[in-house]
């Protein structure tokens, strides 16, 4: 009987529907050569993970040894002359990465930039492509929705990813790029906490950064007490890209999860919201780890959400986001939102085209529950805010231009996002080589659209 249905589960468990209840839990870190004798314990230790994240691309040749061909480390050194991001990347996710087919892998591209995939950035990116900076009332307070704000604690993560939104300030100065990153100082914190105070429309923060997972367990206890204890303040989010690339933290790091458990008993005594958003971006990150970290925040009662931005060659392809859907819902991960790329610096090669959103949303609609369907959004550039990809009052896909408005954020003005240039038709690649026309086009797109401003 038993035996009969094991072989019932494996069948079943090889059923491409089905792929999404395979988490893998093979030794898959020893293939490196440097950690061939790491063993499963040591690589479960949130210290040793740690401690051995990779920092510079030297220390990816020391580890990789042989594994590393000569080609690629070349190009990742000229990866990072171009980059806005330095590097750190927890042993985890280094170790998923196939280091055989380097070039296209989906966990490579998003952490260790190549220099030969880059491509020269939109004429109209924007380091801060969101204004947050216009919106921040005082330090580290984003304030542009009536009733929600982003507060970011901190600047640094526990990776960083190349193409991150906020490469402006995060995971400090670059050979490209001069930040004024900070991390956490429970001492500058105290301005934000008396805006939010003194604003009594607040009821939503999202703690974000930077990563909570930065935090200690004390600043955890800190942020969480402090904002519940704010009559109006209703919900809070601690956003952390962990789960998805440190989940040993949250199976071995007991203080830090005993923290958040703390705030979360707290806002349960007030009848309040503390929940958890996080980032996975592809299947390819989720293992055994993934499932058993999730497993003991549930059981814990943490509701956890995802946020993933839509990457080329990384979570472009239908049953890649289809997968990812999957398996985030079976984990008790709630997918939330997939988002259209920024027009952030050094991410061309990871923009899609508006249309390319449009089309994978209504692919993924239809195949699981609708609450565990995310919706895909365009964050206006310019501070309208987020918005439904398919939302726009005009799009003019020749020469990838889409007019947006935000009727309540900023009800008398009108956005842009444009495509990647080099998805465009030839054409329209030479029209954008030549700045006249450019403005032509904008102009006669927000003429079509009808938008007055
Ligand atoms: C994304 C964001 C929020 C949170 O928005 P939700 O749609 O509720 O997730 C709040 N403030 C700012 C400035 C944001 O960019
Ligand atoms: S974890 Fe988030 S904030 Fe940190 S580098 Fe990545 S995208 Fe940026």
């Amino acid at each position: 009987m038993g035996v009969q249905k094991e072989i019932k589960e494996l069948e079943v468990a090889k059923l491409p529907e089905l792929q999404h209840r395979n988490f893998r839990n093979d030794e898959f870190w020893k293939k490196i050569p440097g950690w061939a004798n790491v063993s499963r314990a040591e690589f479960s230790d949130h210290k040793w993970q740690t401690k051995n994240s990779i920092r510079k691309i030297d220390q990816c040749k020391k580890v990789l040894g042989k594994l590393l061909k000569e080609e690629i480390y070349q190009d990742m050194l000229e990866g990072q002359k171009i980059t806005p991001m330095n590097i750190r990347i927890t042993p985890y996710i280094f170790a998923l990465i196939d280091w055989e087919d380097a070039a296209n892998d989906p966990l490579r591209k998003q952490f260790l930039p190549l220099g030969s995939q880059f491509l020269e950035d939109h004429p109209f990116y924007r380091e801060d492509s969101l204004s947050e900076d216009d919106d921040s009332p005082v330090p580290m307070i984003t304030h542009r929705y009536p009733d929600k704000v982003l507060f970011l604690p901190t600047s640094i993560c526990p990776v960083y990813c190349s193409y991150c939104t906020r490469s402006r300030l995060i995971g400090g100065s670059t050979e490209s790029v001069e930040k004024e990153t900070y991390g956490a100082n429970q001492k500058n914190w105290e301005a934000a906490f008396d805006y939010l105070m003194k604003m009594p429309l607040i009821e939503d923060v999202v703690i974000s950064g930077g990563d909570s997972y930065m935090l200690t367990p004390a600043q955890i206890e800190h942020i969480g007490e402090s904002l519940l204890k704010i009559p109006h303040i209703r919900r809070i989010r601690f956003a952390t890209k962990g789960i998805a690339i440190f989940p040993q933290k949250i199976l071995t790091d007991d203080a830090w999860v005993m923290a958040l458990k703390k705030v979360h008993r707290l806002g349960l005594s007030f009848g309040k919201q503390v929940v958890v958003h996080t980032h996975f971006s592809c299947p390819r990150e989720i293992t055994k780890w993934s499932q058993m970290a999730m497993d003991r925040l549930y059981q814990i009662g943490i509701l956890v959400r995802n946020q993933a931005v839509l990457q080329a060659g990384v979570n472009d392809k239908v049953e890649d986001m289809v997968l990812l859907t999957r398996q985030l819902s079976y984990m008790n991960i709630q997918p939330y939102y997939v988002y259209q790329h920024d027009m952030v610096p050094g991410c061309e090669h990871f923009r899609t085209t508006l249309r390319e959103a449009v089309e994978i949303e209504k692919a993924v609609r239809g195949t699981t529950a609708g609450f565990n369907t995310p919706t895909f959004v365009c964050d206006l550039p310019g501070g309208g805010g987020k918005r439904h990809v398919a939302s726009y009052e005009y799009y003019d896909e020749e020469n990838g231009i889409s007019v947006w408005r935000a009727p309540y954020v900023k009800p008398n003005e009108h956005f842009l996002y444009f495509d990647p240039i080099h998805k465009l038709s030839k054409e329209a690649q030479e029209r954008w080589a030549d700045p006249k026309k450019q403005q032509e086009m904008i102009d006669a797109a927000v003429k079509a659209s009808g938008v007055q401003s």
